[in-house]
């Protein structure tokens, strides 16, 4: 089902992981050209998908919440 993103991380990979309402967390990794994300790569496009939907497999599978091991990103102007 589609969930909507509450953030981002970045994983111990340096890949960009959507944080998404129903608690689980989903790569969206630019990696051209079989994922091709730019805006993934900038804070302002991370902020500009805050609240559009995502579709979340894990939800259909049951699967249970994903647990965060690192910090929230800062909010913009921090750098
Ligand atoms: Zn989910």
């Amino acid at each position: 089902m589609y969930q909507s993103i509450t953030g981002f991380h970045k994983d111990k990979n340096d890949d960009w992981v959507a944080e998404l309402v129903c608690g689980h967390f989903q790569h969206t990794r630019h990696d051209p050209p079989w994922q091709n994300r730019p805006w993934v790569e900038t804070i302002k496009g991370r902020q500009e998908k805050l609240g559009s939907r995502l579709y979340c497999k894990k939800c259909n599978e049951g699967a249970p919440p994903d647990e965060k091991r690192q910090s929230k990103e800062k909010p913009a102007g921090s750098t």
